[in-house]
């Protein structure tokens, strides 16, 4: 059985977190004269710490209980926060499966943590083998799983997935950042099951809330204790709190964009297949499509020219761009653009 408080940090085991003054009081009725706070005003008042209405909510919209889930300012400050919690700069390692999302590596740097580089096999899954050698490495802490995974689009075989759960000691996190526009299943039926896992969502992609920056992180109520510790201590505001609220106040709204880009993101799959200068259009479980083409630095300039922003992918998988499903009229912009484009 992993022992979770033999992989978190000797300092994170020991610090003692910033009490702020919203914690010693939870009533929100009252004279409050504890926080330095001006007064006057709408916003003057610091936000809820702990995020409880929204957590409630989310715990509601996901089925998953609130003890079970930590919100961050995005995914990207829990991708940070596991670093803090769980690896000593210059010591400890964390493994990725290349390509994938960049900012576990960025993270890792910040951190002083040395990353270990799985190529994902042909068909974009992990190659069980060759990671296997590495879990029992002692200073290995975090694995990152990202599934569906950005930039190949596709999700990962469960069976392996839960393989490396089972094998490693360490903490396994999955981001599924694109789950909702997958035909798999999510990990977080796995939750009650190990001690060791921590799932990822965001509001940023099929909640369509970017710029609020909502992060939320599905795990044992252990884990959640540590994130709960190491943040900053009002790491949400009091307005993206309140916008994500609203959000899930109108589920109809979120499944309906959900279907929408599904739809379309198989309708621009078929029109892009058609097209002479790409090669491939991999299939996609996520609300963007990974294309190889003949040329793709040319491709991306050529698009740029005609004011059309996608993401070159040449650098991480050879001639691939990566395109995010846009609105109908914003795609068949594109498909248009890349017919004009001769290569
Ligand atoms: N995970 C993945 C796989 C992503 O692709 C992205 C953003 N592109 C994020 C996390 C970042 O999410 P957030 O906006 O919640 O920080």
């Amino acid at each position: 059985m992993v022992d979770i408080n033999k992989i978190v940090r000797e300092n994170v085991l020991r610090l003692t977190p910033y009490s702020c003054a919203r914690d010693e009081f939870q009533g929100s009725t009252g004279v409050f004269m504890d926080a330095n706070e001006n007064p006057y005003g709408s916003l003057n008042r610091y936000p809820d710490p702990y995020q409880k209405e929204l957590k409630a909510a989310v715990a509601r919209f996901r089925g998953i209980a609130v003890e079970n889930i930590f919100l961050g300012n995005g995914s990207d400050e829990i991708i940070d926060l596991c670093f803090r919690i769980f690896c000593s700069p210059g010591i400890d390692s964390a493994l990725t499966f290349t390509p994938t999302y960049g900012m576990y590596e960025v993270s890792a740097s910040v951190n002083d943590v040395k990353v270990i580089r799985i190529p994902l096999n042909g068909n974009f899954q992990i190659d069980i083998t060759q990671t296997e050698q590495f879990l029992s490495d002692k200073n290995l802490k975090l694995i990152f799983i990202c599934s569906p995974n950005n930039p190949t689009s596709n999700s990962m075989n469960h069976s392996d997935v839960e393989y490396l759960i089972s094998k490693f000691n360490g903490i396994i996190v999955i981001d599924e950042a694109y789950i909702d526009f997958s035909e798999q299943p999510s990990f977080v039926k796995l939750l009650g099951k190990y001690p060791n896992l921590i799932i990822m969502q965001t509001f940023s992609k099929a909640l369509g809330m970017a710029a609020a920056r909502v992060g939320i992180a599905f795990s044992t109520p252990e884990i959640i204790h540590y994130f709960n510790k190491v943040k900053p201590p009002y790491n949400m505001s009091t307005i993206n709190q309140i916008a994500a609220l609203k959000k899930l106040g109108k589920p109809e709204v979120y499944r309906t964009q959900v279907l929408k880009i599904k739809t379309e993101r198989d309708r621009l799959a078929g029109k892009l297949k058609k097209i002479k200068s790409i090669e491939k259009v991999f299939s996609s479980d996520s609300n963007f499509l990974l294309v190889r083409v003949k040329d793709a630095n040319s491709i991306y300039n050529a698009l740029i020219d005609r004011n059309i922003v996608v993401r070159n992918r040449n650098s991480v998988i050879e001639n691939c761009i990566r395109i995010t499903v846009g609105k109908p009229n914003e795609n068949n912009k594109l498909i248009s653009a890349l017919k004009s484009i001769a290569i």
